[in-house]
Order: C-alpha cells, then sequence, then structure tokens
C-alpha cells in the first residue's frame, strides 16, 4: 500500500491473471473487490495503514473459489483497478488505486501559487518510489529511499537561494509515472527539471556520479545506453496502466524546440559537473546522453543526476550519508544557481537577512583573498562550504555567510 498525494494505491501480489469485479458499498464507505478462483496466502490483519484512505483490509470467502477484499475506508473514494504483466522481479499484479474526492494539496498547482512572476522555478524529482524501489544495493538499500532524501536536500540549497524556488515531484514513498513527472514539470512553468538517481552496474567496482541529458538518437556511450534502458523500465516496474498513457505529440515545433532544449540541458549538466568536480569522485567528467524517458520536456532543460553507484559497497554506504548528499545537493544547487544567472533567468535580488552570497571563484584567487574580500575567514569559508583540503578550483561558487 502507497500514499500518493491525491490517491492511494493498493496492490495485490498474484500468480497469473485474474478476473475481478470491483464495487462500492456505503454506509460505511467501502471498496470490495472479489477474485475468481483465488486463494489467499497473506493476512491483511497486521497491516499497519497510517493512510488518510484505508482504514482497514479484510479478507473472506463469500462463495468458495472466490476471495473477497474489504477496503474499510475513512472516506469517500473513486476506485479504478488494472493488471499488471510479470515484469523483473514482479510477479503478476493487481492494482487498486483509490482517488480521493478532495485530493491532498497538488505539489504542481501549490508550486504556481506561491511562485512569484520574477522567480524561477525548479522542478527536483526524486525517481521511482513506492513499489519501483529502483536500483538495491548491498544490504538492500533501495535507490527510492536515498534519492528522497537527496531530492529533498537539492531543493532545501536551491530555496535558500533568492530568487529561485522549488518543487518536489514525489515528496513521499509512491509511484509516479514517467511522462506525469514531465507533464508535472511543465504544468508548473518549471524552468528546469533535475531528476535524481543513484546508479547500479553489474560490476560493483563501478563509481562516481555522473550527469545525463536527453539523447535523441542513440547513447554517447554503450554503459549510458545501458542505464537508459533500466531507468526507464520504472514504469514497468511502478505500475502503469498502459491503456492511459498519451503518446507524446510529434510535431517540428517541438522537435525544433528540443533542440534547443537539449543544449542547454548540456550546459547546466556541464555547470553542475564543475561543482561536483572536486567534492565526490566522477564517473564521467561529460555529461553523458542517452533517450531517457522522463527528460523528454521539449521546453524546460531536463537532467538526470546519478548521484552515485549504489551497487557499490562503499559508495552504497556514503549515498546513505547525511553529510554526501548535502555535498551533492550544494553542488547540484550551485551549478544550477550559476546556470540561471549566466542566462540572466534569475532576478537580481538582494540577499535576504541570514541568506549566503554567492561567489564564484576567479582565476588568482586564494581562500585567504577571498576572505579578506568578503571580510570574513578562511575557516567560516571552508566550513559553509565543505572545504577539506585550502584549495579552490576556479569557476567553483562558494557561499558566503
Ligand atoms: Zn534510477
Amino acid at each position: 500500500m502507497w500514499t500518493a498525494p491525491d490517491h492511494t494505491r493498493v496492490v495485490l501480489d498474484l500468480d497469473g491473471q485474474v478476473d475481478h469485479r470491483l464495487f462500492r458499498l456505503k454506509d460505511p464507505d467501502r471498496v470490495v473487490v472479489d477474485l475468481e478462483g483465488v486463494e489467499n496466502e497473506a493476512d491483511a490483519k497486521g497491516l499497519d495503514l497510517p493512510d488518510p484512505v484505508l482504514d482497514a483490509v479484510r479478507t473472506g470467502q463469500p462463495e468458495s473459489d472466490t476471495l473477497r477484499v474489504v477496503m474499510d475506508l475513512r472516506q469517500e473514494v473513486k476506485p479504478k483497478t488494472f493488471q499488471l504483466e510479470a515484469h523483473g522481479r514482479h510477479g503478476h499484479r493487481l492494482v487498486i488505486d483509490l482517488y480521493r474526492e478532495e485530493g491532498g494539496e497538488h505539489p504542481v498547482a501549490e508550486a504556481r501559487e506561491r511562485t512569484r512572476a520574477d522567480e524561477v522555478l525548479v522542478a527536483v524529482d526524486a525517481g521511482h518510489g513506492g513499489e519501483d524501489p529502483g536500483a538495491i544495493g548491498p544490504g538492500g538499500v533501495q535507490e527510492k529511499d536515498v534519492v528522497l532524501e537527496i531530492a529533498k536536500r537539492v531543493a532545501k540549497k536551491l530555496d535558500e537561494k533568492p530568487g529561485i524556488r522549488t518543487f518536489l515531484v514525489r515528496d513521499g514513498d509512491y509511484f509516479v509515472e514517467l511522462e506525469e513527472r514531465t507533464k508535472m514539470a511543465r504544468e508548473a512553468n518549471a524552468d528546469l527539471f533535475l531528476s535524481v538517481h543513484a546508479d547500479a552496474f553489474h560490476n560493483p567496482d563501478a563509481q562516481g556520479a555522473s550527469v545525463y541529458a536527453l539523447s535523441r538518437k542513440g547513447a554517447s556511450d554503450e554503459a549510458a545506453a545501458w542505464l537508459a534502458r533500466s531507468e526507464n523500465k520504472a514504469d514497468l516496474a511502478g505500475g502503469v496502466d498502459l491503456g492511459q498513457v498519451d503518446e507524446v505529440v510529434a510535431s517540428v515545433l517541438l522537435d525544433l524546440s528540443q533542440t534547443a532544449t537539449i543544449s542547454d540541458s548540456l550546459d547546466l549538466g556541464t555547470g553542475i559537473l564543475d561543482q561536483l568536480d572536486g567534492l565526490t569522485r566522477l564517473h564521467s567528467d561529460e555529461v553523458g546522453q542517452a533517450p531517457f524517458r522522463v527528460l523528454k520536456s521539449p521546453d524546460v532543460p531536463s537532467l538526470l543526476i546519478e548521484a552515485g553507484f549504489i551497487s557499490n559497497r562503499e559508495e552504497a554506504r556514503r549515498l546513505q550519508s547525511g553529510q554526501y548528499q548535502k555535498r551533492i545537493a550544494r553542488a547540484v544547487a550551485n551549478g544550477s544557481s550559476r546556470f540561471l544567472k549566466e542566462r540572466d533567468m534569475r532576478p537580481t535580488v538582494a540577499s535576504g537577512e541570514g541568506s549566503a552570497i554567492e561567489y564564484t571563484v576567479q582565476e588568482g584567487d586564494t581562500l585567504w583573498s577571498i576572505a579578506e574580500q568578503h571580510q570574513t575567514s578562511v575557516s567560516t569559508i571552508k566550513e559553509a562550504n565543505d572545504l577539506q583540503g585550502s584549495t579552490v578550483l576556479v569557476g567553483k561558487v562558494l557561499e558566503i555567510p
């Protein structure tokens, strides 16, 4: 069971395709699913249900070969079901989506509401979620959990910068379809779309962070192609009613716009890699390209950021540490901020009280000269930016408290 902002998803794991019938009962509100020729092996009684919709799940047998699943509800819902074929480690599934009459605050509406006309909006997307765990690392650590933490930190870092607002495409453990993610960014009028992931590879030695933009032709290399295939499978694991997916309309105009958008995405990606360099190991110092479905907005510069290899024992450990997550977040936020400034997309806002000034390191600068210029100390700058040594690279964005 997974709770999303506007619906609750209940998934039944099955041995194969089933005939089922769904109906609603009133006073009290219930949704009932009858499954033909099914025997129950699960115990619904022990289910922990901290959910705004589901109060309890009960099972019974109204006839000898029918399993009845009764969902007691806390509020009225619009239910919808669909079946999913077996895929990867998932067997056959029956998905029951319970849509609330009054959904929670939708992130898109909320984001538009609190973004001023002169502010830029960045959509921060945590990959996977719900029944799609993404890649799984040593000790069972799941990509969906790690990337949600990092995405939240990226959003927080960006929100601290004057003139930038963010919204999280998902802020909990539930699945959002790939196409829906880009749709949300476009509906919110987002200026950038950043999707946070963690890599996995069959070679456990693979390591380092990397950044990808969309390619409409092939992939930049074999590893990028492999990665795009595995990331694009999310919809199969996460459960998408394929009858519902609209194909993006292809047109010449869309094509032209996308070419410019990809070029912007590559610049943004290079800027983020520059900021990551020195803070963490890089898997590649160039922005990779592959046909990632989640990056297909024709008009919003979009990047996929692989924060490290969750399949690598040491990196799996680091990806779970707050310190490493913060570092990645800082680099992504600083790179984005610099890109937006260069494009004049950010208003020149005076820093608010308590917010930091951003300074881009110039040729000939030393930490000491930067500190003196801003009437602060080297140790203050080092601490604010997590700097280990005393050297800084030209182009690096520093926060000066
Ligand atoms: Zn992923």
